[in-house]
């Protein structure tokens, strides 16, 4: 387990493993800016004393000086600029790494607080916005001070009267700046949030492009489309008119800077206490201060800046998994799945319990459908044995143990789960069916394939297995996705199959063949599956019947038949003229 990410100095961590490179960029750019410093004075002397004496050999050894530096300044740029990359890009990576696992940690509740919208973009942009705070400090942090000082050094080594304006123009600039910044740091924040809800948006409608195109919907959701993309749209021309503003007003007090300086160096040239080389040598550097101050106010506010980012990589990364893993590594002891006066309610939600008191055993290797009204909670039920969300009253056990005291991939790793809505990767569909087990070979991939009803139209298809499926390949119909994901979870050779709603969209013939298929090869596998259709109940040992959240009846068809009305009313319901079918 990683050490908990909380605060923003926690982030520096993720800068050590690239330390040479934020050690190496200063120093190549410390090159860089010295360079830039010493041009201006061999230009002085280029015209104090080569134009003025008429020193052709002086003017061409500085000249040619010149250009040396400037090469030996540019050399340091490329370098600060490859170095800062490599640390930039190494933090920006396993920062996105670090936050991919953070997020993979977290629990459905967690994911839906965050919402996928949000995760996602600081997944992007605001690591984005992280990634370039370290490629700016590595460049700028100790470029502008640096030139900043040497050029206030150099003006008064020069001419100390001539100082004296930027003594004026110095807090005018930063109290421009400051005041500007305290507008725009509230922009980034709700900036920040917009995007979110953009990203969300558009999550939304590519995960339902098919209900938009069925409902033909396009134009609606691009109007909402349009109003969240306006709303993103509007803050950032908030803060590019701040910016336009921002320019013009602190180019103004530079020039203004400036004018007031050649003015006095004017009076002192007439008095011959100055050269026209050394007034053209204070203008550049009087320029480098003033650029450097407007970088170190760039600086401070993409740090202001950055600062929201953190905070909301940091909520990401400093999120205790809602579900921890227990001290057991090893697998269940065997199939068998106990509820002990188990009670639950979402959290979030009006504290209204799903599933109220339910106590039954299941033993390893026996076959239970889950058969109850809309509602009931047999989804909620199926995701406490998976350990999804945690119990609030009793206890789920998995092969005799609390689910609680193992850890997450030794309980899950013995199971094989098809959700409700099957969801499948990119990639072929035996890339698919071999998710479920990594080094599971092509026979036993094929025999899942064979045991999940899948192979036969895996045969018709013009690559069989090799068919690639979703973006660019070919289109799956419900029943076939919810076989290919069976065979994915039967890959995995699970103690406990847990088949949420699987077969809904596969015929009832098919459908026996696949569970008396489940039957024959898994023997010792206990499955549990959540069945709508009265039909699907055949080739179980028992139904356990929910009513309300809780249990009306556990036991064979017969006896239900028998005792329990709520199961009479669901057969009743399904059966042309009552009749039974299963
Ligand atoms: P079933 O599978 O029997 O149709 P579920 O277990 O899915 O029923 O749901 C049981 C109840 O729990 C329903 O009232 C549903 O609205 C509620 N519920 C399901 N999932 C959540 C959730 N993530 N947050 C809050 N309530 C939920």
């Amino acid at each position: 387990m990683e050490p908990p990410f909380t605060k923003l100095h926690h982030l520096l961590r993720f800068l050590r493993p690239h330390w040479h490179w934020v050690v190496l960029a200063p120093f190549a750019m410390l090159l860089e800016s010295y360079m830039d410093l010493l041009q201006p004075a061999l230009m002085q002397r280029i015209v104090d004393e080569g134009v003025s004496a008429h020193d052709q050999a002086l003017i061409f050894a500085t000249g040619w000086r010149m250009l040396l530096y400037a090469l030996l300044g540019a050399l340091g740029g490329a370098l600060c600029t490859y170095f800062s990359s490599k640390a930039a890009m190494g933090f920006g990576n396993d920062v996105r790494q670090a936050v991919f696992r953070a997020v993979q940690r977290l629990t459905f509740e967690q994911t839906d607080r965050f919402t996928a919208g949000s995760l996602t973009t600081r997944l992007t942009d605001d690591i984005s916005v992280l990634q370039f705070l370290v490629m700016m400090l590595t460049r700028m942090l100790l470029r502008s001070p640096f030139l900043l000082i040497g050029s206030i050094i150099l003006v008064l080594r020069t001419d100390w009267h001539l100082a004296l304006p930027l003594l004026l123009s110095a807090p005018v600039i930063t109290w421009i700046v400051i005041r500007w910044m305290s507008r725009l740091i509230p922009l980034f924040r709700e900036r920040q949030l917009r995007n979110d809800r953009l990203s969300a948006k558009m999550q939304e409608t590519l995960i339902g492009i098919r209900v938009v195109k069925a409902f033909a919907t396009e134009r609606g959701e691009a109007r909402r489309f349009e109003g969240l993309n306006q709303a993103v749209a509007e803050t950032g021309l908030e803060a590019g008119y701040l910016h336009a503003t921002l320019w013009p007003a602190l180019s103004l007090v530079q020039h203004l800077t400036v004018v007031v300086i050649l003015f006095v160096a004017g009076f002192e040239a007439d008095a011959g206490l100055i050269k026209a080389g050394q007034i053209a040598a204070i203008v550049n550097w009087v320029s480098q201060v003033m650029m450097a101050l407007i970088h170190l106010s760039f600086q401070t506010m993409h740090f202001s800046r950055s600062f929201i980012s953190a905070r909301r990589v940091l909520e990401v990364l400093g999120t205790e998994p809602g579900i921890q893993d227990g001290p057991r590594t090893e697998a269940p002891a065997d199939g068998s799945i106990e509820f002990r006066n188990v009670s639950f309610a979402y959290p979030g939600s009006s504290g209204q319990p799903v599933l109220k008191d339910l106590s039954f055993r299941i033993q390893p290797g026996t076959h239970v459908a889950i058969i109850g009204a809309t509602g009931s909670g047999k989804t909620t039920l199926m995701n406490l044995i998976a350990r999804f969300y945690e119990a609030d009253g009793g206890e789920v056990l998995v092969g005799g143990a609390p689910v609680r005291t193992y850890a997450l991939r030794a309980l899950r790793g013995a199971m094989g789960i098809v959700l409700q809505n099957p969801r499948l990767f990119v990639g072929s569909i035996d890339e698919n069916i071999r998710w479920g087990r990594a080094d599971a070979t092509d026979e036993e991939v094929a025999e899942a394939a064979r045991i999940a009803q899948a192979d036969r139209f895996i045969a018709q298809f013009p690559e069989h297995g090799a068919t690639r499926i979703a973006q660019g390949g070919v289109s799956l119909s419900g029943g076939q996705k919810q076989r290919i994901s069976i065979a994915r979870a039967l890959i995995r050779h699970p103690q406990i199959l847990l088949l949420d709603d699987a077969t809904s969209a596969v015929d009832p013939e098919t459908e026996r063949r696949l569970r008396q298929g489940i039957r024959r090869h898994f023997r010792g596998t206990t499955v549990l599956s959540v069945v709508q259709r009265v039909s699907s109940i055949q080739d179980n040992d028992a139904i356990l019947v929910l009513d309300g959240g809780r249990i009306a009846g556990f036991g064979t068809h017969e006896e239900l038949l028998r005792t329990c009305a709520p199961y009479r009313e669901i057969i009743d319901s399904q059966t042309p003229g009552g009749k039974e079918v299963a």
